[in-house]
């Protein structure tokens, strides 16, 4: 039986790879020149940099982190998280329930008691369930850390009002702190949040693009790049996929490209569904990577939810997480800025996008511009799902068509789910394990 893979990212080549290794006959289909999609690495004049924002290699799932640094075995760099929220001007530790001490006062008062507030207030059963993701934040956090923080910082990375979007995908993922560690933060007693990424691997060369290329090394001769599916039918039981030029032949098509790309393959898609995919929302990612002679702070990456501060929404220090992506006395910084497809950052000029970031990591006082030595601008187009409040119907609409339809979707885009790359690499095992 052929199996044939749209779209070469962590998804396609990690599912390549596991079919490959059950016996079965693969082929992959990519439409850029290079495989890897977000976990592209570039390098020059001896930078390298993920192009698709900055990774870092976690997780909770044993199973899965264990592939991923088996992967990176002898190219790996462990180190500990030192990460922080860029607040009025100074550094909080992350997460931000987590560096209460490092506020004004005043901020730190607000924190703690609308923190208390509102866990006596859910415990006499006087809140609610929250129905949106602001409810939820003011719910799980109360107002202090809701208005300083979880707010502003939300609304600059999603471009999308909080009230408008769903908490489905936040259940579980970020637990109610226990009030002793409020407490403890407060009054500058340390404790840790997000434990499971306080210690994360990077691989020593070659950027996380080094992780796909070692997932892709036994099934390279498995993938077509180049290859940008733009049609697919069935005929009897073979699908016919082709760029337009080509049809490759499979007796199974499983898309790990993003679905907005995959329903115009498909012939008579139902109004319904067509409509259901134009409704779901996702960002755009604009990623402006600078190479400066000297150092930057010892700091993994640093969150800034004030507005008036850039379009910023995180800088990351990649030198950090490995020795090899800089030049000697060199460092790299990666500023990320989500938009949404078609607005006004979209159009604006890569030259205006890095003048703007030089100057606010000038006013930040984490480069001088004369240290520059490297800049370059990428932009990715699928960057993160927004779960707004419609999320739940649509998506529920377009799975059960692509799942009448015979295509398995596998992958976060094709899935349409928040996944990071130990989301992707458990729904691949999991499919594998069930196919
Ligand atoms: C800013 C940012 C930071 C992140 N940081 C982390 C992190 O630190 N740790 C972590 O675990 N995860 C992180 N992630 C998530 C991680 O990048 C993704 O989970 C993972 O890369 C998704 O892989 P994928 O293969 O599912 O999708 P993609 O990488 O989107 O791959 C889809 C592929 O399909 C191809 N394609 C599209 N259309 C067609 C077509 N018509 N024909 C053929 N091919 C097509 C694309 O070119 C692409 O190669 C981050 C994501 C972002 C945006």
């Amino acid at each position: 039986m052929k199996t044939a893979i749209l779209g070469g990212g962590l998804s396609g080549l990690t599912l390549a790879r596991l079919l490959h290794e059950k016996g079965d006959d693969i082929v992959v289909l990519e439409a850029e020149s290079e495989v890897g999609g977000l976990c592209r690495s570039k390098t020059s004049q001896g930078f390298t940099f993920d192009t698709g924002g900055s990774h870092i290699i976690f997780s909770r799932d044993s199973e899965v982190l264990e592939f991923m640094r088996r992967m990176i075995a002898g190219n790996e760099q462990r180190n500990n998280r030192n990460t922080k929220i860029f607040y009025k001007g100074k550094y909080v530790k992350y997460p931000f329930e987590n560096g209460l001490s490092d506020l004004p006062p005043e901020d730190r008062f607000a924190c703690v008691n609308g923190f208390v507030k509102m866990m006596i207030a859910v415990e006499k059963g006087e809140k609610t369930a929250p129905s949106n993701f602001r409810e939820w934040i003011y719910y799980t956090f109360g107002t202090g850390i809701a208005e300083c923080y979880m707010i502003p910082y939300n609304e600059k990375i999603w471009k999308f009002p909080t009230d408008l979007m769903s908490c489905q995908w936040v259940e579980g993922r970020i637990p109610r702190p226990p009030v002793e560690d409020i407490i403890k933060s407060a009054i500058g007693i340390s404790t840790e949040g997000y434990t499971h990424q306080a210690i994360f691997s990077y691989p020593l060369d070659g950027g996380i693009e080094a992780l796909v290329h070692s997932i892709a090394k036994p099934i390279e001769k498995f993938i077509r790049t180049g290859f940008r599916v733009n049609a697919i039918t069935k005929t009897g039981s073979r699908w016919m996929i082709s760029n337009g030029d080509e049809v490759i032949q499979a007796d199974r098509c499983i898309c790990t490209m993003p679905i907005q790309h995959l329903l115009p393959c498909i012939r008579s898609v139902p109004a319904t569904v067509r409509n259901a995919a134009d409704a779901l929302k996702y960002n755009s990612l604009l990623c402006v990577t600078i190479g400066i002679k000297g150092p930057v702070p010892d700091i993994s990456w640093l969150y800034i939810p004030e507005h008036h501060v850039g379009r910023t929404n995180r800088i990351s220090f990649p030198s950090g997480y490995s020795c090899h992506v800089a030049p000697d006395g060199c460092s790299a910084i990666v500023a990320e800025i989500t938009h949404q497809p078609g607005d006004e950052v979209a159009t604006l000029p890569d030259y205006e996008i890095l003048r703007e970031v030089l100057e606010m990591l000038q006013e930040m006082q984490i480069l001088n511009k004369d240290q520059v030595v490297f800049s370059s601008v990428e932009r990715m187009p699928f960057a993160y799902v927004v779960y707004d409040c419609e999320y739940k119907k649509n998506i529920a609409i377009i799975r059960k068509f692509c799942s009448e339809t015979g295509i398995a979707l596998v992958g976060r885009f094709a899935q349409f789910e928040y996944l990071n790359m130990d989301g992707c690499i458990r729904s691949v095992m999991d499919y594998v394990a069930a196919s």
